[in-house]
């Protein structure tokens, strides 16, 4: 019976659709070149939550699936993530290419008047599929920034409130404007960047666990990756909650690192004017990292001429390849 479906049943369908769909190559266009990076890859597979890993054989479930979609014209909604606002539709004609049923239940339908529109699927359902309960619309929130409230059957309800606290919403593939389009966002992302490299940092400090302790304050995908959220960060996000917390644990980690002497150790010298200022990978605004061997420069003095660590070793590299002048 899909509608005795319990949340996590219905977040563990989901969560499979989603990987199938998200880490194939061949799938849509959109996410392709985020993709195309194996890191990004790694990402998306481990952002899946563990708790949400079916213990059912897949196999046996796509077959009791399949069986549920039969071939009587009906079957019941999917789970999976939409990331299209859907246009609006005569409903009518939505009635129509719903044949005249309910989307959630297959009830024939006499007047369309009496079907309930649910937006997270752009479909009609009956009044026992859908009680007016209300939800923001992930598609909205991520290409619109819209947090309004709309109108969602059961089942979209059921599947948005299942998925609520999940990161599984990667906004550099799904919609990177979103970082010009809020301020909040992009402020958001700032300060991410730098809490990013101060826990690594901290991590390696023999003194850095109690500033540890203060990063607690959020979910830890939000400090330990870039650009992914679940629906209940973005919505804290646009009150304004997030932000003045990873502000304060920004304050208290580079207050930490300025009077601490393990960390202190850790910092870079400028290759370039070897002035005494010490350099950390969080500084964003300042230092400039080598990709390769991930030293960190002034922005201002790096030469594009590349990495001098990575050209001294590439020069080693060639000496030591270049067969001896010495005859054996
Ligand atoms: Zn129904
Ligand atoms: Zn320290
Ligand atoms: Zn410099
Ligand atoms: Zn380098």
């Amino acid at each position: 019976e899909p509608g005795s479906n319990s949340a996590e049943a219905t977040a563990q369908e989901l969560c499979r659709a989603f990987r199938k769909h998200w880490l194939q190559t061949d799938s849509a266009v959109q996410l392709s070149g985020c993709l195309s990076s194996s890191k990004q890859r790694l990402v998306l597979k481990e952002e899946i939550p563990r708790e949400l890993e079916s213990s059912l054989n897949l196999a046996e479930e796509i077959k009791f699936i399949s069986k549920l979609r039969g071939s009587s014209g009906w079957a019941p909604p999917r789970s999976q993530i939409i990331f299209n606002i859907h246009p609006s539709v005569k409903r009518d004609a939505v009635v129509a290419a719903q044949n005249f049923t309910c989307v959630g239940c297959g009830t024939p339908i006499e007047s369309s008047k009496r079907l309930r529109y649910c937006d997270y699927l752009g479909k009609y359902f009956c009044d026992c599929c859908h009680s007016y309960a209300q939800s923001s619309i992930p598609a909205r929130i991520l290409l619109k920034w819209d947090f309004k409230k709309y109108y969602v059957c059961n089942f979209s309800k059921h599947l948005l409130d299942s998925i609520w606290q999940h990161p599984i919403f990667n906004v550099s593939c799904i919609n990177k404007a979103l970082y010009t389009k809020s301020k909040e966002m992009d402020r958001v992302r700032e300060v991410q960047e730098q809490l990013f490299h101060l826990k690594k940092l901290l991590k390696t400090c023999r003194f850095g666990e109690s500033v540890l302790k203060e990063f607690e304050q959020v979910p830890s995908h939000l400090t330990e990756e870039l650009h992914l959220f679940s629906l209940d960060d973005l919505v804290k996000i646009k009150r304004g909650q997030l932000l003045p917390l990873l502000k304060d644990i920004l304050k208290s980690s580079t207050s930490h690192v300025d009077g601490c002497e393990l960390c202190q150790a850790k910092g870079f010298i400028c290759e370039f004017c070897q002035s005494a200022d010490l350099l950390f990978p969080y500084q964003i605004a300042k230092c400039k990292r080598c990709t390769e061997c991930k030293t960190c420069f002034h922005k201002s003095c790096f030469k594009s001429g590349g990495c001098p660590k990575c050209l001294r070793i590439a020069a080693r590299r060639t000496l030591s390849e270049t067969p001896s002048l010495v005859p054996p």
